[in-house]
């Protein structure tokens, strides 16, 4: 059986996990599955999914786990995921990592093997990072009102598209979204640390700084397994 590598990159929302996600893949070649993504794209093409989701979304709640295992297992049974898959805001709960857990066999043993990295960043900097963040409607690419302001306003510096603000991402709702954090997802880093696969990244750097670690430790953790 061929090895299937699953990266689950934890972190609060705005820790800089979908940034640094896109970058990780292109260097490995691995899917990258956001189920954020896949929920606004569901949304988009007003799909029965997205509109169950829709509600939890604006409130800035997490979507129940059964509609996020069904749409996440359907993504990772297509081809492009079977030699390996980073996942990008998944999971979310603990019933989401036992949901996985009991998907994947025991860790790093029959068949995949699993790196898990958590990029940790001050609740202060993560408000800021969020309310400013931008994405491009056109190729996704995300930009930041003060760190990397447009060129031309309102314009994705990489393509020309219409650069927009996530509706999630006002601050009444990033203040929900944190709280939701707090309470239903950082219990993860105990799971995963009691099963000795977390690694903890500092994410209040550069981009750039953070990929080199992160990219480092993630490379050398999946290679070192493979081998
Ligand atoms: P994200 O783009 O990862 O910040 O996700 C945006 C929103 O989608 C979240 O605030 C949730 O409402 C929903 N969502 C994404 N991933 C999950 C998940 N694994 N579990 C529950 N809800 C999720």
């Amino acid at each position: 059986m061929s090895l299937t590598q699953v990266l689950i990159l934890l972190g609060a929302p705005g820790a800089g996990k979908g940034t640094q996600a896109v970058r990780l893949c292109a260097a490995r070649s691995l899917a990258h599955i956001s189920t954020g993504d896949l929920f606004r794209e569901n949304l988009k093409k007003e799909t029965a999914l997205g509109k169950r989701a829709k509600g939890f979304m604006d409130a800035g709640q997490l979507v129940p786990d059964e509609l996020v295992l069904e749409m996440l297992f359907d993504r990772v049974a297509k081809p492009d995921c079977r030699n390996g898959y980073l996942l990008d805001g998944f999971p979310r709960t603990i019933a989401q990592a036992e949901a996985l857990e009991k998907r994947l066999g025991p860790s790093n043993r029959a068949g995949n093997h699993v790196t898990v990295l958590s990029l940790r960043v001050p609740e202060s900097v993560l408000v800021e990072r969020l309310t400013g963040r931008r994405t491009c409607s056109a190729c996704g690419n995300i930009q930041h009102m003060l760190f990397s302001a447009p060129k031309i306003a309102g314009k994705c510096d990489k393509c020309g598209g219409a650069l927009v603000q996530r509706s999630d991402d006002t601050v009444e709702v990033v203040k929900k979204r944190l709280e939701v954090y707090r309470a239903q997802t950082q219990p993860l880093e105990g799971f995963y640390s009691a099963r000795k696969l977390l690694t903890e990244i500092d994410g209040h750097r550069g981009e750039d700084e953070v990929f080199r670690d992160l990219s480092a430790r993630a490379f050398a953790a999946l290679d070192g397994e493979a081998a």
